[in-house]
């Protein structure tokens, strides 16, 4: 069967031989097992429902959330000479029952429709009398509310796929789906827990970056003029700040364009096609902007604004670099982003539960933009992932920042908050570790606790930055919502244990450089005593290495 489907490959498409994960996909359906296809955006999700639409004898419908999207798609299996149409709103009522009347008749291959047209009514039952192979739903991770793009019609995809009278193949395909969503569509289409294939979520050819505690617009200005015939994307998180910045990269002399939902549809459109055809090369946009772009050679993805979830980021970022060529994902962090996010969840109708799942994953986003270790990792980890490696080429894997073993105060931490049964916030458990006196300590008896105290020679709020920094390593969580309780992440067990160690960059050189400052203040005194007074202290003895560095530093007049 699978020579088949390498035939029609090579037929239809020109390529050899499949893609990791899109055979073990295809051959699934090819054998009627239902199946969740997860891969990395770029990763070729489209062939594999397109070969067995090939190789079936009905038609294979495609559910796809995108009317921009379908027209190209559909275009791309025409120009190859595969049968293929698609109903969405765009159409007039006799187009989209020509185009049903023909599908009925066995017409096409594959039909594309708009998960809303599912909605209206009578519409389902005219698909029933047709003679459905597979059902693939595109951007899968829309039926799901775990998701960050929930997309209520997407539920009425399970209703239609049980009237037909033999039931089609179903194939699920998303690229960004937590372990939390995946379960949620495995569940709504009723597919089994074997039948997910995941191709893992590592792009190998993106750079990711995280820029803190500078002028985004200076890192942003200096960037593009660097980089000044690469195409890439610049996300900003509200269309004020798109015009802005289209406005003041303008002034500047780049030739860039912008794109959000306040602009007519006229001006989108015409940005988003100067865009894929390379007549410009740098698009300012809200993240109206990209689902679905089929654009190979975006060079980089700057962030101008934290997005709201690693989901949303890996999808954004994840537009540049498709053609598998190095491409730049950067992340511009400024604090008020926070707040940002913040306002659109509290502002949002989301019901509670929801509320506090997106504030969770906000957390999780701020970690990202605060880790030390790889970014990458990071990245696979929020996915699910267990123990990823380092990329080796990302902002932080580059960071050549000396290192300073941390384990024991993180074990300090770690149990501290394993004894408080993981029912206190960040505050609480700094309080405990500092050893404050507290009434509220002592009514709650947490002075009693064996790790009371335990790291009084820092300040609460010293504690409380470590905390930060353990959560932002994904060793520690922050769960509920408007008052968060710290709770232990899988990753902090082998930490408990004494398997693993933490590692901390950064400020703790700066302690280190005190430190040889103070020394060498020591040095400097001996030496001056020693020059005076021709005598040496018996305790004191100079080693080779620290006469060599006393006189680097040292200036030569102070003999
Ligand atoms: P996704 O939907 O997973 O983001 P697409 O289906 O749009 O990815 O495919 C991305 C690109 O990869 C397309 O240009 C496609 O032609 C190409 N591609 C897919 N499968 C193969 C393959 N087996 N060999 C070579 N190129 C492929
Ligand atoms: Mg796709
Ligand atoms: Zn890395």
């Amino acid at each position: 069967m699978m020579d088949a489907a390498l035939q029609a490959l090579k037929q239809y498409f020109g390529y050899d031989r499949f893609r990791t994960g899109q055979d073990q996909i295809i051959s699934r359906i090819l054998n009627g097992q239902d199946t969740v296809g997860i891969m990395p955006t770029g990763g070729g999700k489209s062939l594999c429902y397109q070969i067995p639409a090939l190789l079936f004898p009905g038609v294979t419908l495609v559910i796809s959330p995108l009317i921009s999207l379908m027209k190209d798609q559909v275009d791309a299996l025409k120009d190859v000479g595969i049968q293929a149409t698609f109903i969405n709103s765009s159409l007039t009522f006799s187009e989209t029952n020509e185009r049903l009347s023909a599908a009925a008749q066995g017409i096409y291959k594959l039909v594309y429709i708009a998960p809303e047209r599912l909605e209206v009514s009578g519409f389902v039952r005219i698909l029933e009398h047709m003679h459905v192979s597979l059902v693939a739903i595109d951007e899968a991770h829309c039926i799901s509310q775990w998701g960050h793009d929930f997309r209520p019609s997407y539920r009425a995809i399970p209703a239609m796929i049980d009237r037909f009278a033999r039931r089609p193949a179903v194939v699920a395909l998303t690229a960004t789906a937590t372990p939390r969503v995946t379960t949620d569509i495995r569940k709504l289409f009723g597919i089994e827990a074997e039948g997910v294939v995941a191709t893992g979520f590592a792009r190998d050819n993106l750079n990711f970056q995280v820029v803190r505690g500078q002028s985004a617009d200076v890192f942003l200005l200096d960037y593009l003029r660097k980089n000044r015939d690469q195409p890439g994307i610049v996300y900003a998180a509200t269309r004020k700040e798109v015009d802005r910045l289209y406005a003041r990269l303008t002034q500047q002399g780049l030739a860039v364009g912008r794109y959000h939902a306040g602009l007519s549809e006229k001006e989108r459109a015409a940005s988003q096609e100067q865009f894929l055809y390379d007549d410009l090369t740098v698009l300012v946009a809200t993240n109206a902007f990209g689902m679905g772009i089929n654009k190979s050679n975006v060079r980089f993805v700057i962030h101008y604004n934290m997005p709201r979830n690693i989901e949303a980021y890996y999808q954004e970022a994840g537009r540049a670099g498709r053609d598998g060529e190095k491409s730049d994902c950067i992340l511009l962090f400024a604090p008020q982003d926070i707040r940002l996010q913040k306002f659109f969840i509290d502002q949002s109708d989301m019901d509670e539960t929801l509320k506090q799942a997106e504030y969770h994953k906000l957390e999780q986003m701020i970690g990202y933009c605060h880790t030390e270790t790889c970014l990458q990792a990071y990245i696979l980890r929020y996915f699910g992932e267990r123990n990823p490696s380092g990329c080796g080429h990302c902002g932080n894997c580059l960071d050549t920042r000396e290192k300073t073993d941390v384990t024991v105060n993180a074990q300090k931490v770690l149990s501290c908050v394993k004894r408080l049964r993981e029912r206190y916030g960040k505050i609480m458990v700094a309080k405990v570790l500092a050893g404050a006196s507290e009434q509220k300590l002592r009514s709650l008896h947490l002075d009693r606790l064996p790790t009371y105290g335990i790291m009084k020679e820092q300040t609460q709020k010293q504690i409380g930055e470590f905390i930060d920094f353990l959560t932002a390593e994904q060793y520690l969580v922050q769960q509920g919502g408007a008052y968060p309780v710290l709770a232990l992440a899988e990753r902090s067990l082998p930490v408990l244990k004494g398997e693993a160690r933490v590692l901390k960059k950064g400020h703790i050189r700066a302690e280190r450089l005190a430190v040889d400052d103070a020394l060498f203040e020591v040095l400097k005194q001996v030496r001056k005593t020693l020059a005076q007074k021709e005598f040496v202290p018996p305790y004191i003895i100079f080693s080779d290495q620290s006469l060599r560095e006393m006189s680097a530093r040292l200036p030569a007049t102070d003999h």
